[in-house]
């Protein structure tokens, strides 16, 4: 199968914190929640960028609230398939008749409990890319995995997938984000080091494989990422923003995690 590669808009040279609201939410709360991102979030543009990805049958409330605003909005998950008799899933079309610009794949949790290949994954990845979508790709290592000393083995084996199937040039114009499995809702994030030194090996693995896509490609990381440990995180030059699970869910949470991300002049 091969793709016409569309480039999306290119990603500004800003942090990036991605909101995963899981299934979590309700118009109410979603209503109140958006109300109080947009309020803080707005002046923190262009420095900061925002996505939402709230569970699909909000896609169109969010469409509604953050139209024209500083927020763009995106899925947690998307179909392999275009059309067809495929029950239970979501096209890439569908999101981008709801405005959504994003798309979270290979989430650790959807692949854990689904069953996705990082073969699927791959293919997810690169559909949504080929209608205009964002891909968020997430990659990461189990518990086990990380005391095994394999890590950059899992990590990398996830990229290779795309990188053999579609090219290096399939991350251009892509988002990347590290998410070790172990720091997924734990309340226990990775460490700086620990997360620079993954993060400089998806950068070079990606830059083997195509020098000019690492240029448009973002890095970020997700695992637990809080206001206590936003600012170490975010501030560091190697890592381009973060995905945020349960403290997307508190808004002063999520405000202050934003804020973590402006660049300080030192
Ligand atoms: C996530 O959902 O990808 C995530 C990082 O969640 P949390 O922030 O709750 O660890």
């Amino acid at each position: 199968m091969s793709f016409p590669l569309v480039s999306p808009p290119h990603l500004a040279s800003t942090k990036i914190v991605i909101a995963n609201w899981k299934m979590h939410g309700d118009l109410q709360r979603n209503q109140a929640l958006m109300h109080a991102y947009l309020q803080a979030l707005s002046p923190l543009a262009p420095e900061v960028k925002v996505i939402v990805c709230p569970p699909y049958p909000y896609l169109a409330q969010l469409q509604s609230l953050c139209q024209g605003s500083v927020v763009s909005w995106g899925a947690q998950n998307v179909a392999k398939n275009v059309i067809g008799a495929y029950t239970g899933e979501v096209s890439p079309r569908m999101l981008i008749d709801f405005g959504a610009q994003y798309v979270i794949v290979g989430h650790s949790e959807r692949s854990t409990a689904y069953c996705e290949s990082d073969e699927n994954i791959a293919e997810k990845f690169m559909l949504a890319k080929q209608h205009g979508l964002t891909p968020i790709l997430c990659v990461g290592e189990t518990l086990l995995e990380r005391e095994a000393g394999v890590m950059e083995r899992v990590v990398g084996k996830q990229l290779e997938t795309i990188i053999q199937r579609f090219g290096g040039c399939a991350f251009a114009n892509t988002i990347i984000s590290y998410e070790p499995i172990w720091a997924i809702g734990t309340g226990l994030a990775a460490s700086v080091d620990q997360a620079v030194a993954m993060h400089q090996f998806i950068h070079e693995t990606v830059k083997t494989a195509d020098s000019d896509a690492i240029q448009t490609l973002k890095i970020l990381y997700g695992g637990s990422v809080n206001p206590q440990n936003a600012l170490q995180l975010l501030q560091h030059p190697e890592i381009d923003g973060a995905l945020v699970g349960r403290c997307a869910l508190d808004a002063e949470a999520f405000i202050e995690i934003c804020k973590s991300a402006v660049p300080t002049t030192v």
